[in-house]
C-alpha cells in the first residue's frame, strides 16, 4: 500500500473513532458505536503492521497474542460492578505504553530539537502520571487499600515539592535535547512522575474516585497524542487527542453531577475536612425494622412509590424482583417511579443499563431532579442498595466528604424503606443518618432476597 492508500485508510480509522464516540452517547447506540470504534483500530493496526516495515515483527505478534488474550479474559470475567477498576487498569497501560514509546524514542535518537524534545519528556510524565495514578485509583476501587482520602504529613508539600522537581527536570531535558547524561535525568524524571502520579491520587477519596479516572484518562489520551507526533503517525495524534477531549468534557460532567468544582474534587481533602464527624456516635443506636409483611403493607396501600435503586441492586442482582414488585405495585393501581441518581452504583449509567436488562420501561425512569420535584408528594421512597446517593450529608454537614453533592432527597418522603445487610456505610465510609430516622423502616438482607419475598408478601395482599 503507498502512502495515499495509508493516510486514506488513516482517515477511515479516524472517522471511525468519532463516529464510535457519537455512538456512545446513548444507550441505544452504544453497541455499534463500540464495534465502530474497534473496527477502526484493528484497520490502523493492520495498515501499521503490513506498511511500516517493522524490525520485530514476530515477537510484536507474539505479544500482542499475549496482551490481547489477557484483555479479552479479563473484559469477559469481569462483573459488570468491578467495571471502572478495569477501565482504570486498561487506561494506565496505555498511558505507560505511551510513556515507555517516548522513553525509547528520546535516548534511540540521540540530540532533539526543542519541539520533540518537549514532546517527549510531555508524553513521558503525563504518561508516567496516568500510569501510576491509575494503578492507584484501581486499587482503592478493588478496596486492596482504602477508598478514603489518605493525605500524608505535610503531604501537600511534598506533591508541590515533586510537581517543580518534575517540571525542572522535565524543562532540563527538552532544552539540552538528550546526549549522555541525559539518560540518567530521564530516568529520575519517569520515577519522579510515577511517583507523583500516586501522590496525585492519594488524597481522593470515596466518592470522587470515578472523576479521577476519568481525567487520568483524558492525560493518557494527550500523552498518546505527543507520542504520535514523535513518531509522525497522524492518527496517533487525532486518537490520542479525541481520548483527551472527550475525557476533559465527561470529567468536568462527573465532577457537576457531584455539585463541586474539580479543584475541591482533587485537593479538597487537604482543606482538612473532618471524615470522621459523621461516623462519631453513630454505633448502637436504636433503628426501626420491619418484616417483608410490613414493607408490603407500606407499598401495596400507597398512592405513590418512588424506588431508588444503587450500588447493592447491583450486587444482589436484584433487577430482576425489583421490576416484579413495581408490576406488581403498578397492578394494584399504585403510581411507580424509579428515581435514578446519576452516580448510583460504580460507573456512570449503571443503573440504566441494569433496569433496562430486567426491561424496565425507559419511560418510568425519572432523573434526580425530576424524582426530587415530586418527592414530597411521594408515599414511600424504598432504597434498594442505596446509601451515599440518598446520604442528607450531603446538603448539611460542611464536614462531609460528599457535602455539596447532590442527592435524591428521599427524606422528604413520607416514609423511607432501605434494603441492605447492614448498618454498614456505603463507597464513601460515611454513616447516614437516615437510617435512623423515625420515619424510616430498615429491611436487613440481600436485597434480592428481601424484594422476592416482599414480592410474596405483596401478592398475599
Ligand atoms: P453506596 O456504595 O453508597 O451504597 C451501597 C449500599 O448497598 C451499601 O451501603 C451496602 O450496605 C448495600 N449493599 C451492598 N451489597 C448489598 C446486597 N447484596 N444487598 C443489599 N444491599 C447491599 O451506593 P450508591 O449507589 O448509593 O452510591 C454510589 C457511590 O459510589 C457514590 O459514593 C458514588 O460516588 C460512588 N461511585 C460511583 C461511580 C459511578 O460512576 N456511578 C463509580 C465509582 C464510585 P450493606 O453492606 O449494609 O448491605
Amino acid at each position: 500500500m503507498g502512502r495515499p492508500g495509508v493516510d486514506l485508510a488513516y482517515l477511515v480509522a479516524a472517522v471511525a473513532f468519532i463516529l464510535a464516540l457519537k455512538g456512545l452517547s446513548s444507550p441505544r447506540s452504544a453497541r455499534r458505536g463500540n464495534l465502530i470504534g474497534a473496527a477502526g483500530a484493528v484497520l490502523a493496526t493492520v495498515v501499521v503492521l503490513t506498511t511500516e516495515h517493522l524490525a520485530h515483527l514476530p515477537e510484536i505478534l507474539a505479544v500482542m497474542v499475549l496482551g490481547g488474550g489477557v484483555g479479552v479474559l479479563a473484559a469477559r470475567r469481569v462483573a459488570m460492578t468491578a467495571m471502572p477498576q478495569l477501565v482504570a487498569l486498561f487506561n494506565g497501560v496505555g498511558g505507560g505504553a505511551a510513556a515507555l514509546v517516548a522513553v525509547l524514542e528520546f535516548t534511540g535518537r540521540g540530540h532533539q530539537p526543542l519541539g520533540t524534545g518537549a514532546a517527549t519528556v510531555f508524553a513521558i510524565v503525563v504518561g508516567s502520571v496516568s500510569f501510576s495514578g491509575s494503578a492507584l485509583t484501581f486499587a482503592k476501587l478493588q478496596e486492596l487499600m482504602t477508598t478514603r482520602p489518605v493525605v500524608l504529613p505535610a503531604g501537600r508539600w511534598v506533591s508541590v515539592g515533586t510537581a517543580v522537581a518534575v517540571l525542572v527536570a522535565a524543562a532540563w531535558l527538552a532544552a539540552t535535547g538528550g546526549g549522555s547524561p541525559a539518560t540518567l535525568v530521564l530516568v529520575v524524571l519517569a520515577v519522579l512522575a510515577l511517583i507523583f502520579g500516586v501522590l496525585f491520587v492519594l488524597p481522593v477519596g470515596g466518592a470522587d474516585v470515578p472523576i479521577v479516572i476519568s481525567l487520568l484518562n483524558a492525560f493518557t489520551g494527550l500523552s498518546v497524542a505527543a507520542s504520535g507526533y514523535l513518531l509522525g503517525n497522524v492518527l496517533l495524534i487525532v486518537a490520542g487527542t479525541l481520548v483527551g477531549a472527550s475525557g476533559t468534557i465527561l470529567t468536568r460532567l462527573m465532577a457537576q453531577a457531584m455539585g463541586r468544582p474539580l479543584t475541591s474534587t482533587l485537593f479538597g481533602a487537604f482543606q482538612a475536612r473532618d471524615a470522621t464527624a459523621v461516623t462519631a456516635g453513630a454505633a448502637d443506636r436504636p433503628v426501626r425494622t420491619g418484616s417483608p409483611e410490613d414493607v408490603a403493607i407500606m407499598l401495596g396501600y400507597a398512592r405513590k412509590v418512588v424506588l431508588v435503586p444503587g450500588y447493592g441492586l447491583a450486587v444482589a442482582q436484584g433487577q430482576h424482583a425489583l421490576r416484579e414488585l413495581a408490576e406488581l405495585l403498578v397492578d394494584r393501581g399504585v403510581a411507580v417511579e424509579y428515581g435514578i441518581h446519576p452516580v448510583a452504583g460504580r460507573m456512570p449509567g449503571h443503573m440504566n443499563v441494569l433496569l433496562a436488562e430486567a426491561n424496565v420501561p425507559y419511560d418510568q425512569l425519572k432523573e434526580m431532579d425530576q424524582a426530587n420535584s415530586e418527592m414530597s408528594s411521594t408515599d414511600v421512597a424504598l432504597v434498594v442498595g442505596a446509601n451515599d446517593v440518598v446520604n442528607p450529608a450531603a446538603r448539611t454537614s460542611p464536614g462531609s466528604p460528599i457535602y455539596g453533592m447532590p442527592i435524591l432527597n428521599v427524606d422528604q418522603a413520607q416514609s423511607i424503606v432501605f434494603l441492605k445487610r447492614s448498618m454498614r456505610p456505603g463507597f464513601a465510609g460515611i454513616d447516614n443518618e437516615l437510617l435512623f430516622d423515625p420515619k424510616t423502616t430498615m429491611l436487613f438482607g440481600d436485597a434480592k432476597d428481601s424484594l422476592t419475598k416482599v414480592v410474596a408478601a405483596v401478592k398475599g395482599l
